[in-house]
Order: structure tokens, then sequence, then C-alpha cells
């Protein structure tokens, strides 16, 4: 039995997650949920699968939760940054998986490997910012990380049994968003609900805004650069609409291997939670033949300069991909609240990292002062 701490529970992956759990009970066992802010779900959740811990962002909300939850309630009830890191470590456990959205995922991630715990990792901020540090540390404690972002799944499931030395360069495939065929003077005018609309995923609204400015993919290369440690510039991306090639592997001889699927997030988390045997979770294969065809195009990066953003921002390294990921968080929580337009995304972060005087190869406390400087520029300029 597989004893599973669920970081970010109430979201878009968690809840797959908690999917598959269903499916398996007889493998998977729930030993912590944590989420943020979605106490009533997250009460729900408790209910259900009686993890031994729960832990949400704050004291007033540890009290709004112990409200909803019926009085014998078994599970004890923690909350901020040490309480995420307590869940995220405790004794037993055999997998953390790291859902959280932004940096806030990097702190639990790190006190996981500490304690030696395998991770399923679909927190890509948590490598954009500090990608050299948890990769040294997964591997002075011989702990896996594994992917649950579906193109980096797609990698890890293309890279079996080959030989990393034979790569020449990776593939990472993009949806292109919904805007992929929008005009680029069209492009200031896009409203909140328009960008939230994305044509192949669901995912939750941070990710999606990302999908939308193609920052995503971006954070993506970033993200591949650590994990299968091949430098940015071997990193390709080529924009696959019908979102079925998750991404691909080019090696020395020509070859490409490619791994396909349905757009079902269930696909990377089931491949992660029960690596290396593969799990029925009910998603048929793609049908080819109403498919028709499967299209390729490469991305426009005078359209989406986020991507461009990013590939400068992995070129430097140092604390530059964290004042990327910090500023572009802010970014997008400004065009969520309807402060700024679309393209000011792109305004913001370049603006920010062109302020921005870059540490090379920093200690957590760089990488922590960088994101909270960059944030705080960030919102100066968002009001
Ligand atoms: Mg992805």
């Amino acid at each position: 039995m597989k004893q599973l701490a669920v970081l970010g529970s109430t979201g878009s992956i968690g809840k797959n997650v908690l999917e598959i759990v269903r499916l398996y009970p007889d493998r998977f066992k729930v030993a912590a949920l944590c989420a943020a802010t979605s106490v009533d779900l997250l009460a729900k959740q408790i209910q259900e699968f009686d993890p031994a811990v729960a832990c949400v962002i704050d004291e007033a909300h540890r009290k709004k939760l112990s409200q909803i939850l019926p009085a014998g309630c078994r599970t004890e009830l923690l909350c901020g940054e040490e309480g995420y890191k307590k869940a995220a470590s405790l004794e037993g456990l055999s997998m953390m998986v790291s859902a959280f959205v932004g940096a806030a995922g990097l702190s639990p991630t790190l006190a996981a490997l500490e304690a030696g715990i395998p991770i399923a990792l679909a927190n890509k901020e948590t490598l954009v910012t500090a990608g050299e540090i948890v990769m040294k540390l997964a591997q002075k404690k011989g702990v896996p990380i594994l992917p649950v972002d579906s193109e980096h799944s797609a990698i890890f499931q293309c890279l079996n049994g080959e030989n990393p030395k034979e790569v020449d360069h990776l593939l990472l495939t993009a949806s292109g968003g919904p805007f992929r065929t929008t005009p680029l003077k069209e492009m200031a005018g896009i409203t909140k609900a328009q960008a939230l609309n994305h044509p192949t995923w669901a995912m939750g609204p941070k990710i999606t805004i990302d999908s939308a400015t193609l920052m995503n993919k971006g954070l993506e290369v970033i993200e591949a650069h650590h994990l299968f440690g091949v430098s940015a510039s071997r990193i390709k991306v080529v924009v696959q609409p019908q979102s079925i090639v998750h991404s691909m592997v080019a090696f020395v001889d020509g070859t490409v291997i490619a791994q396909l699927g349905q757009p079902d997030m269930k696909g990377a988390i089931a491949y992660a939670l029960n690596h290396p045997e593969r799990l029925d979770i009910k998603v048929t294969p793609p049908d080819f033949a109403s498919l028709g065809c499967l299209t390729f195009e490469a991305p426009d990066l005078e359209k989406f300069r986020c991507l461009k953003l990013a590939y400068a921002a992995a070129d430097e390294g140092g604390t530059l991909p964290s004042v990327l990921n910090a500023a572009n968080e802010m970014a997008v929580s400004a065009f969520l609240a309807e402060r700024i337009g679309f393209l000011d995304i792109f305004r913001t972060i370049e603006e920010v990292m062109l302020a921005h005087s870059v540490v090379s190869s920093p200690d957590l406390d760089a990488i922590r002062r960088a994101d909270t400087w960059a944030r705080r520029k960030a919102a100066e300029l968002t009001g």
C-alpha cells in the first residue's frame, strides 16, 4: 500500500490524483491532504479519505476547517509553511505529490526530499526557481523525482531504457493555447474569459493563463532542463494543436520517439504514482482514424514573447528564472483581477527582469530574496 501526501488536493491535479486513489483503494492510501484556502472541498476530502494530517494556509482557515468537520474527526489539522513541510515529510510516506500552484511548492518539496520521500512533481515552479538545489538534493538522497507535467512525463516515458548520451534534443509540444490563430493586433483586447477558455486541456486558472501566453511552455523548458539535464538550447518547442503528441525525444541517429495519448492529466499522474507499472485508469487511446491528421507548427515568438523571456532566463540562469516566475505569478494574478491587460503580462515580466541584478549560483536565501524583490517590483508595476 502506497502512502500518499497530496499537496494541492483541491486543485485540478489534486482532484485527479484522488480520482486515481478512488479507482485503486487497494494500492493507495491518502496520509496527508493539503490545500491553501478551499476549506469546504478539503473538508469533504478529509471525510472521504481519512488522512492522518491535513494542512491549510493559515490559522484562520484552520479554524474554519475544524468548524466544518464533524466532532470526532481524527485528522490532525495543521497550518502554514511548517504545517505543509510536516505533511510533506510524514513518517512512512511512500510519495509526496507536489501540486501546489506557484513558488509555494518549493519548501515542502525540499522537506520531503530531506526525509528521503519520492516526489511526484506537478509544481513546475519548484524546478524553475531552485532547479539546481532541488536536483542536487534529490541526487544526494537518492530520491526519484517523477514528472507529473504531461510533457515531462512524455519525455520520461520516451527515455525509458534509452542511453541519455544518445539524446540529441528534446521536443516539447504545446497546444498553442486559445490565441494561436489570433492576429497580433487583436491581442491587446483579450479578456479574462477568453484567456481562461483553453481549447484542449482542463486546468486551474493560473496555468490556463500561462498556457494562453505560452509562459507555461517557457517554464516547462526550464523544468525539462533540470529534470533531464539537457541545456535549454537543446530543448525545442513545437506547437501541436490537437494535444495528442505530448512530447518527443530526438536521438543522435535521427530517430524521434513520441508519447501520444488523450489530453487527460490522469495518464501522467498515474504513471508517476505507480511507476514503473501502468494502471488501467479508464482512459481510451486516441482514435486516429477519426482524428485524421496531427499537425505541427513553430511557435510565434513575436506574438508570444513570454516564451522568449523564459529562454532568456534559462540562458542567463542564476536568480533570473526565479524573477521571471515571481513576476509572472504577480502579472497573471493582476490580469485575473482585471487590473492589467493581456499584453501587460509580458511587459511587466520583461520590465522586472531588466531591472534585476542577477546573482549567479544562488543559495536558497538568494533565491528567496530575488523572488520577494521581483514580487514587490511587479506589484508596483501592476498597481
Ligand atoms: Mg504541461
